[in-house]
């Protein structure tokens, strides 16, 4: 991974800011400038120059990792570390990641460098990171390849009686044995009328004799996240029931079908919502096409219906999510589902990249109906 291009392109981001200096405070945004995978840490820059803040867990760590960014092992909050020195190099004004500092913290920073001013900012990494490099795609086709080999292996173990959580529990097993580092969120496997829950998570309940299983899984590797969901059906499907999955099968594919540079977000999700509507089963779909994947498993592009810029601006960023318009380089997740209370839900959910034609399904994993 290349972090000086990154520190480099991230400096050219702060000019255009108005910014001379920074602290970014979340760690998926630390990891990505300069390499630091530590749970604690504060990347500060001035003037180009960045500055790692850690305590004395992470001095050989953040020595091996960290790339073009000098490394302070403080005895402090890392923080407070940051902020001291900030307070030495006689900045004035100085910019945040608002969704990545408390209260508290801000306050701390207040009392440190009393005349400071500080300036809040908005998805400003984040944006930078929404079009990978080619090394992070790689590492993402290993995390998606990874995800996909453990579902072909759990497939012969889907049986009726078994319970969700055992089903998840191998589902994970198997990762981590595949080499995955964790898993990028908690397995989600809900099966009979709990496949109706968008967000079921594993229960101890038994896979029923006749109905709808969602599985809904990611791995972490080399720091990047995998997802993918497959809802398979135990026992004979009747008609209606297999029309219900072939309606988002066909919202799925014609999602994939309006990935491409240029486009929308919000223009994939209706392409996927308009196959929901014409099958009479839109009023079930109740989330979001899809959304970016990276270092952490929801990122932007939100891919939704109608996008709230304002929530997503900061006034200093000047960036909204309406302009960003899908670029070659971006991961997102292709995931229409369809959940009717008391019955059951489907969703298919595939990992795709943007690229220079239109785009290409990482996940390679079938999407027939697989009936146990
Ligand atoms: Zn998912
Ligand atoms: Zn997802």
């Amino acid at each position: 991974m290349d972090h000086r291009a990154r520190q480099k392109r991230f400096a050219e981001l702060l000019e255009k800011e108005k910014l001379t200096s920074f602290l970014v405070t979340h760690m998926a945004n630390v990891r990505y400038l300069c390499g630091f995978t530590g749970s604690a840490g504060v990347l500060a820059s001035k003037d180009g120059e960045f500055v790692l803040f850690t305590d004395g867990r992470y001095s050989q760590q953040a020595r091996q990792e960290s790339a073009g960014a000098k490394i302070v092992i403080v005895k402090v909050a890392a923080l407070t570390g940051a902020a001291e020195w900030i307070g030495q190099r006689r900045v004035s004004r100085i910019g945040f990641e608002a969704e990545h500092m408390s209260f508290a913290a801000i306050g701390g920073v207040k009392r440190l460098a009393p005349s400071l001013r500080l300036k809040p900012t908005s998805g400003l990494t984040e944006g930078l990171r929404m079009v990978k490099d080619g090394d992070e795609i790689q590492q993402m086709r290993a995390a998606v390849n990874l995800a996909s080999k453990a579902f072909e292996g759990i497939v012969p173990d889907i049986k009726p009686g078994v319970s969700e959580s055992s089903i998840a529990a191998e589902i994970e097993y198997l990762c981590r044995r595949l080499g995955a580092e964790g898993m990028s969120f908690d397995t989600l496997v809900a099966s009979g009328k709990r496949s109706a829950l968008p967000h079921g998570v594993a229960s101890s309940n038994a896979l029923p004799g006749n109905g709808f299983i969602i599985m809904d899984f990611g791995v972490i590797l080399g720091g990047y996240c995998s997802d993918m969901t497959r809802t398979v059906h135990v026992g004979r499907p009747s008609a209606a029931v297999r029309a219900v999955y072939d309606a988002v099968l066909r919202a799925q594919l014609a999602g994939i079908a309006a990935v491409r540079p240029g486009a929308k977000p919000e223009e994939v999700d209706s392409a996927a919502r308009k196959v929901l509507e014409r099958a009479g089963l839109a009023r079930y779909f109740t989330h979001s096409t899809g959304h970016g994947v990276g270092l952490e498993i929801h990122e932007p592009p939100g891919l939704r219906r109608a996008p709230k810029a304002k929530k997503y601006t900061a006034k200093s960023s000047g960036r909204t999510l309406k302009r960003d318009t899908l670029k070659p380089g971006m991961v997102i997740t292709i995931e229409p589902g369809v959940y009717i209370p008391g019955k059951g839900g489907v969703r298919i959910e595939d990992m795709v990249l943007v690229t220079g034609g239109g785009c290409e399904v990482l996940t390679p994993t079938r999407k027939e109906l697989i009936v146990i």
